[in-house]
């Protein structure tokens, strides 16, 4: 009997074996970040002070486009605003080939003011309001359905509009993961979203182009991803048969992991993690299998954020001050706490000295400047005997650090890009009290 034939199929390992004696129990020093040095870094521009790879973005943009691209013949990437907002940061993104994706009014005009072409940007999000959809509609965007209510706002806003606002459905389904993201988007499992996808094709007066779904963040089981693309791409095939609509792209989502280390987790994610050709192999599998006509593939849309991101950035800061708690525990005040690096509630990060020490570690708490008992960083981290004056280079922090800081307590610090070449920009200049009171109003009687 002749046997069926299967793709082959290559995968990267990636090893890291501890060595005699465990893990390395300190981090070796990093003395610079793409060959500039990090006491230059901090003499220029202050501490703290984070910095981005645009190398490194650039890199991780096309490891992921490459890994699907190699396995599917339409593939489109489209960056997540809310990872990271920095203009730089997207337009190094776009100029590599993104589109945006976004979820609010104010990321949309961000990425027009970065010079997206609304076809080009795909509207998601919860809580879109009238403004939004009409500013949406005006600019060609792709609005992600979220829910009826807004399926009718919509059908409202688009009476007599020419074009057709073209619109996706966002779809949520058991991919296995638990707990399941129900509260975005139509229920694919109780009907919902075919009944959505019903009345938006019935009224007329919308063209359905997409179907979406992001089953959540940092997921760390690429088979979820094959169940989704299953789904979808089964529903997309209904719409065909039963609807006569052909949809053009199937939105896969974000929530591809970097490689940072999940707090608690017990061995470093870069060992664990799996690779971004196992996502790939997992969708395109899927979609490959699905029964789609050749000429009838829908393009595959993906909205990564924190894969593309995170290894990218790093913060860099300096030790204010050491002391003893009252058991005897070694803690470590630094100049940034968690107003900086939100992500510090989720991930062990790995932070290096800036400079060598000796060999001798201890056993540290690290804490953030900020007067609030949540402000730790750290719980506990083998570091050598840092000094005040000392600086650290955490690594990793790319990913929604530079979107959900917080102007709590201090200001927020520059951010550099250092370019391929080795020159550095400043990208966002730290704040100023100036700044910070701009839209403040004193009532006259309080002056
Ligand atoms: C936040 C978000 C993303 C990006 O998620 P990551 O986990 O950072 O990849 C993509 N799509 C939607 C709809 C999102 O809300």
């Amino acid at each position: 009997m002749k046997q069926p034939y299967e793709r082959p199929t290559l995968r990267k390992l990636t090893g890291g074996l501890p060595g005699k004696f465990g893990p390395r129990a300190g981090a070796p020093a990093v003395e610079t970040l793409d060959g500039v040095r990090v006491a230059e870094l901090v003499a220029q521009f202050g501490s703290p002070l984070f910095i981005i790879s645009e190398r490194q973005l650039r890199r991780s943009y096309q490891a992921v486009q490459r890994a699907f691209a190699t396995r599917y013949p339409a593939v489109q990437l489209a960056w997540s605003y809310k990872t990271n907002y920095l203009n730089a940061v997207c337009r190094t993104f776009h100029q590599e080939g993104a589109w945006a994706e976004v979820v609010s009014g104010m990321e949309l005009e961000k990425a027009l003011l970065n010079g997206v072409p609304g076809p080009h940007i795909l509207f998601n999000g919860p809580g879109k309001r009238r403004a939004d959809l009409e500013r949406a509609c005006e600019v060609d965007a792709v609005i992600h359905l979220d829910n009826a209510d807004e399926l009718h706002l919509l059908l409202a806003v688009a009476e007599g509009r020419a074009p057709r606002p073209r619109v996706a459905l966002r779809v949520n389904l058991d991919a296995g993961l638990h707990p399941q993201w129900d509260r975005f988007g139509f229920n694919l499992e109780n009907g919902e979203a075919w009944q959505a996808l019903g009345r938006v094709v019935a009224s007329g007066q919308l063209e359905l182009v997409g179907l979406h779904c992001h089953i959540g963040t940092y997921v760390l089981q690429p088979a979820a991803y094959a169940t989704a693309a299953a789904k979808l791409a089964a529903l997309a095939l209904r719409c065909q048969r039963e609807l006569h609509t052909l949809v053009h792209y199937l939105d896969l989502g974000g929530g591809f992991p970097s490689t940072n280390t999940l707090k608690g987790a017990y061995l470093p994610a870069t060992d664990t993690v799996p690779g971004i050709d196992e996502y790939a192999e997992a969708i395109t599998g899927a979609l490959l299998a699905a029964g789609f006509a050749p000429d009838e593939r829908p393009l595959l849309v993906l909205e990564a954020g924190r894969a593309l991101v995170d290894d990218a950035g790093s913060l860099i800061g300096s030790v204010l001050a050491n002391k003893r708690l009252a058991d005897g525990r070694r803690a470590t005040i630094l100049d940034f706490g968690v107003n900086l690096l939100f992500t510090s509630f989720w991930y062990d990060h790995h932070i290096s000295p800036a400079r060598t020490f000796s060999d001798h570690t201890e056993p540290t708490v690290l804490y953030g400047p900020l007067c609030m008992n949540i402000d730790q960083l750290r719980a506990s981290i083998s570091l050598p005997l840092l000094a005040p004056g000392d600086q650290v280079v955490v690594h990793k922090v790319g990913a929604y650090n530079m979107s959900q800081w917080q102007q709590f307590i201090n200001l927020r610090p520059n951010v550099v890009l250092l370019d391929q070449a080795g020159a550095v920009h400043l990208i966002r200049a730290a704040e100023t009290l100036e700044y910070l009171q701009q839209l403040e109003q004193v009532p006259e009687h309080l002056r």
